[in-house]
């Protein structure tokens, strides 16, 4: 299979079902903050060549390769314009699910690299500091339009845009565009249809203002979530979801009409590091047992689809709300980009060197990536179905 560098940008696998698509890895290391200064704390991380990077331990020296390593001096527009998140946006146009995943301890940089600095407060900022701090995912975002309106020219069908943004905290599900609407949020479907949250709140879009307000709201919601209970977010998984559909020409011999159905994933994860066991007591232990789970499953799927004799067994997708949402995006049919973000900091070595661990393997799984279709019909019936029964349950207010 061809897994080279060279951009897949316009450039589909020749053979949907068969072509193996490699998850990307890239790492991102943030300069040392002011804490990590006064403490005088050292840099251990140093990139070299654009994608490895050395760690410089206290008593060994390790290098790893990525498909890029970006250092400290490495730009917001530069990570994004490197990072292969135009290639996720581009399938995802034609009908991929495409997921980018940020790994990483608590302070890493993960929502930093992935909304921008301060999260949700970027949004506060004036339009200079927004276009120069903006992370992946507005930058993303900007680039889905652009295609869109390009794309549309070129087909005459028009493009449907679904956006749904939730959070998994102590393994439930939380809607974060509509907080009020978030009780007993469940997962259905299964691995060969694929996974989805059920009553999820969902919007239709159709500007790129709209769906930057949306992701704006949501992480004002996750922030809030955070303040009232304590510091959630270094605790919980943020996963946005943009479906992008678009109706197309069943094939000469099959006349209906049919839907493609791609989706552009975001996830910026729980932090990574240990939690500590003196402050799991009572209801924290719980949390902190379940949060775990999440990504100890995920750690688990990781490692298993890497091996490539595990990788024929069975992987534990089902063993946690975090992995089954993912299980196409890890060893299925999705593309996928894993942003492992650490800190350069020496009092950071042993999380530091696990992240990279984890990242190390991710590397070699392999998803096959096909085009999801359905018929228009299907899809209508899905709808209406949905909106009777949201229709209901406002009844029931
Ligand atoms: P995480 O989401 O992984 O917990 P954050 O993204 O909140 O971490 O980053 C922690 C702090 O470090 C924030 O103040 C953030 O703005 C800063 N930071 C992270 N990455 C960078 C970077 N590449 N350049 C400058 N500051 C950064
Ligand atoms: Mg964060």
């Amino acid at each position: 299979s061809s897994t080279g560098d060279s951009a897949y940008r316009n450039e589909p696998p020749q053979d949907p079902g068969t072509e193996k698509d490699r998850v990307r890895v890239i790492v991102r290391v943030r300069p040392l903050n002011s804490r990590e200064t006064e403490k005088s704390d050292r840099s251990i991380l140093y990139c070299e060549r654009e994608n490895s990077i050395t760690v410089e331990g206290a008593k060994h020296s390790r290098r790893f390769t990525f498909d890029s390593a970006f250092d400290v001096t490495s730009t917001q527009e530069e990570v994004f314009h490197y990072s292969g998140v135009k290639r996720l946006v581009d399938m995802a146009i034609d009908g991929y699910i495409s997921t980018c995943f940020a790994y990483g301890q608590t302070g890493s940089g993960k929502t930093h690299t992935m909304i921008g600095p301060g999260g949700a407060n970027i949004f506060r900022m004036d339009e200079n500091f927004r276009i120069k701090n903006f992370g992946l995912v507005p930058r993303a975002i900007n680039y889905l339009f652009q295609q869109l309106r390009e794309k549309s020219h070129e087909t005459n069908a028009p493009y449907y845009i679904r956006v749904s943004y939730c959070e998994i905290y102590n393994e439930q599900i939380h809607d974060l565009i509509s907080p009020s609407h978030s009780d007993h949020l469940q997962i259905r479907g299964s691995i060969e249809d694929g996974f989805y949250v059920e009553n999820l709140f969902q919007t239709y879009i159709e500007t790129m203002d709209e769906l930057l307000t949306i992701l704006e709201e949501g992480e004002l919601n996750r922030a809030m979530a955070s303040h009232n209970l304590n510091d959630t977010s270094s605790r919980s998984h943020a996963m946005l979801s943009i479906q992008i559909e678009q109706d197309i020409q069943g094939t000469d011999d099959q006349k209906e009409q049919m839907t493609r159905q791609g989706k552009l994933v975001f996830v910026d994860l729980a932090g990574s590091e240990k939690v500590k066991a003196s402050l799991s007591k009572g209801k924290q232990l719980t949390e902190t047992n379940n949060i775990n789970k999440s990504l100890l499953v995920l750690g688990t799927c990781i490692s298993a689809l890497s091996d490539s004799v595990k990788r024929a067994g069975h992987i534990p997708y089902r063993d946690s709300k975090l992995t089954r949402l993912l299980a196409d995006s890890l060893g299925g049919h999705g593309i996928t980009l894993m942003i492992a973000c650490i800190s350069p900091a020496s009092s950071c070595e042993n999380e530091s060197l696990s992240t990279l661990r984890y990242a190390n393997r991710a590397k070699n799984i392999e998803n096959v990536p096909i085009v999801k279709t359905d018929s228009k019909e299907n899809v209508i019936n899905r709808l209406k179905h949905e909106v009777r029964k949201l229709k209901d349950e406002n009844h029931e207010l």
